[in-house]
């Protein structure tokens, strides 16, 4: 019998990801596969807490093994910002093209445009906590470039590359991106347990 893996999100894109790459005899589900419905408060104030937080909800309300993800992007000229508020940085309604925008114009006047998207996975396994963690470095550019992608693809620039994320499409995006650093850390540890 395959085992079962919450994955604590909703998000069509990042569960066709994980499916893919999954090991074969592990079966990811979905939170609404599981028929969670939960507005789940992400309250904490690190992307680690908050993905704590959705994982530990599932493995407490369902005893079921459970990850879950948070990423933020954080920018060295404006102190970490918007880091663990990436996705309400202009306000509650998560609105990417307002995020968008106020990073921009906070950005307007500064010369060190550094910055990196950072993922953190946190799983539960049988009450044990296990965190994973990716990182790409880069920079914010000056303005949009670029159509493919989501969120802040099209004026984040990862380093040595000369692109955006929204530039480079999806193949290449993937193949260094945060998120799928820190799921490749994931599934070594899943693939490795079973040896
Ligand atoms: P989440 O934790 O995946 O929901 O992402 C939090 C915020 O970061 C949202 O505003 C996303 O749009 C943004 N974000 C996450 N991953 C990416 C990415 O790969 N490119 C651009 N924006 C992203």
């Amino acid at each position: 019998m395959k085992r079962k893996l919450v994955f604590a999100t909703n998000n069509i894109h990042k569960l066709r990801e994980i499916k893919e790459i999954m090991p074969e005899d592990i079966e990811v589900l979905s939170l609404a596969d599981i028929d969670c419905h939960a507005d789940i408060a992400e309250t904490a104030e690190t992307l680690e807490g908050n993905a704590l937080i959705k994982a530990r909800y599932v493995y407490d309300h369902y005893g079921l093994d459970c990850f879950a993800d948070d990423t933020g992007l954080e920018v060295d000229a404006l102190d970490g910002a918007p880091g663990v508020h990436t996705a309400r940085y202009a306000g509650e309604e998560q609105n990417t093209e307002a995020n968008t925008d106020k990073l921009l114009a906070k950005m307007k006047k500064k010369s060190d445009r550094s910055a990196r998207f950072r993922t953190v996975i946190a799983l539960i396994e049988k009450g044990v906590t296990h965190l994973f963690s990716g990182t790409v470095e880069g920079y914010i550019t000056t303005e949009r470039r670029g159509t493919q992608g989501f969120g802040y693809d099209p004026v984040f620039s990862p380093e040595d590359t000369g692109l955006t994320f929204a530039e480079m499409g999806e193949e290449k995006k993937n193949q260094i991106s945060h998120r799928a650093r820190a799921v490749k850390k994931l599934i070594d540890y899943l693939k490795n347990q079973q040896q």
